[in-house]
């Protein structure tokens, strides 16, 4: 069927779906009202770049459902962004927040731009612009945008000032993963990779693996990758021997020293020409033999042709969308050998500790760093043992498992909602 998300990334969103409306039953009337976005802005965001000239970016944000509160979802600024992926990682954040409890209907929004080419300038009038195009459609208790792939703590200080501007007075709760100084919470910018950790440890306690000294690859060096890389670094005492970026991939069989790579980037921009490593072809990292394997980057990675060659024993995806429906019908024939933890449970610290920051900058009443970050495993744990528990006595893969939580929460609140009017 064609319709307006026509795109890889939506449709795989939607095979899921479609797996999980077979596997809960769900009737005919109810699947599409469940797949398809409630509402999809998109906005052109014209900005006068340093040169005097005007370019006119697209910007998008899609509200994937309304039944449970507010929506809640990042903003992605690349250059591949389209509807069609938004509207996908809409959809999973939808299932995201369900599964971890959170009150919110996923949402997510993006600008069609590459942020490196941008002048700090011109990065700041397009944040600005796009916000400001979407004022119409957002608010505290409408839906709160928070950061994601290429956008950080300044591009949500921006956002939350352009909206506070508007409004007349300052509204810390329009946007999460603010700086500290504006209302933000302690830990929001480690916890994504901090959540991908600590389910990284329990996997492994759950299947009897020794992490220290074990070997892990990790794909992307953003916010989650670089933090991830260091939480089994430096706290599990397993050797990094692979990881990459943007710029290519690096490996160094005796371990990558993370915290030098990390201040490697923030001086170069990335990873390339980075000592002690060997570049070597991106396409091979992901089927390095390993520990634990961290796609880090973006979506559909791991496909159909390259699952069977997968060498690891726990599979953290730290991405959303990572793995490809075929891919999954191989690691279910391998589940003795892969531990998945899928996307929705795997990423879900950072949603889970922007609706702490939520919740603070509601209250004006600010936690401490250990509170949230307790808080944060209380709800990983949970989420876990759910997964797990549905998985084992429904002999079913964590991912359907992970996604059937998440669906049947919203689909009950929408039953019991009722069809208006
Ligand atoms: N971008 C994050 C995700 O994909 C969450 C964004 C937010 O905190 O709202 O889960």
């Amino acid at each position: 069927m064609q319709h307006i998300y026509s795109n890889p990334t939506f449709q795989l969103a939607c095979d899921q779906f479609k797996l999980i409306a077979d596997y809960l039953n769900i009737s005919p009337d109810l699947r599409d009202r469940l797949m398809f976005p409630k509402r999809s802005i998109t906005v052109a965001v014209p900005v006068r770049l340093d040169n005097g000239t005007v370019r006119v970016f697209e910007g998008y944000r899609v509200q994937h459902h309304l039944s449970m509160g507010p929506t809640k979802g990042g903003t992605r600024f690349s250059p591949s962004v389209t509807l069609g992926e938004v509207a996908a990682l809409a959809m999973w954040m939808s299932w995201k927040c369900a599964l971890a409890g959170l009150p919110y209907g996923g949402a997510k929004g993006g600008v069609q731009c590459d942020p490196r080419r941008l002048s700090p300038g011109e990065l700041e009038r397009l944040s600005r612009r796009y916000l400001a195009e979407m004022i119409p459609f957002i608010g505290p208790h409408t839906d709160i945008m928070g950061p994601d792939m290429g956008t950080n703590e300044q591009i949500m200080a921006w956002f939350m000032d352009t909206y506070s501007a508007r409004q007349g007075y300052t509204v810390p709760e329009i946007v999460t993963g603010k700086p500290l100084s504006v209302g933000g919470t302690y830990g929001r910018r480690e916890s994504t990779g901090r959540g991908v950790v600590y389910l990284i440890e329990r996997a492994a306690h759950l299947i009897n693996l020794k992490l220290v000294g074990g070997t892990a690859v990790v794909q992307g060096f953003g916010n989650v990758g670089s933090i991830v890389a260091r939480g089994l670094t430096h706290k599990n005492g397993m050797k990094v021997i692979a990881i990459s970026d943007v710029s290519g991939a690096y490996r160094n069989e005796d371990g990558i020293d993370v915290r030098a790579a990390e201040q490697y980037t923030k001086e170069h921009g990335s990873l390339e020409g980075l000592p002690g490593a060997e570049s070597f072809p991106p396409d091979e990292l992901l089927t390095i033999p390993c520990d634990v394997l961290v796609p880090a980057a973006i979506s559909g990675v791991i496909h159909g042709k390259n699952a069977a060659k997968v060498q690891c024993r726990i599979l953290a995806e730290a991405a959303n969308g990572p793995t490809t429906v075929e891919a999954d019908k191989i690691f279910f024939e391998r589940w003795q050998d892969v531990f998945v933890i899928p996307d929705i449970l795997c990423n879900a610290g950072g949603v889970i500790v922007s609706y702490f920051e939520w919740v603070q900058s509601l209250q004006s009443f600010f936690w401490r760093e250990t509170e949230v970050v307790d808080r944060l495993f209380r709800v990983l744990e949970q989420s876990f043992g759910a997964v797990i528990k549905r998985s084992k006595e429904q002999k079913i893969p964590h991912r359907i498992a992970a996604l059937a939580i998440g669906v049947e929460k919203v689909m009950r609140a929408r039953t019991q909602r009722g069809l208006f009017p």
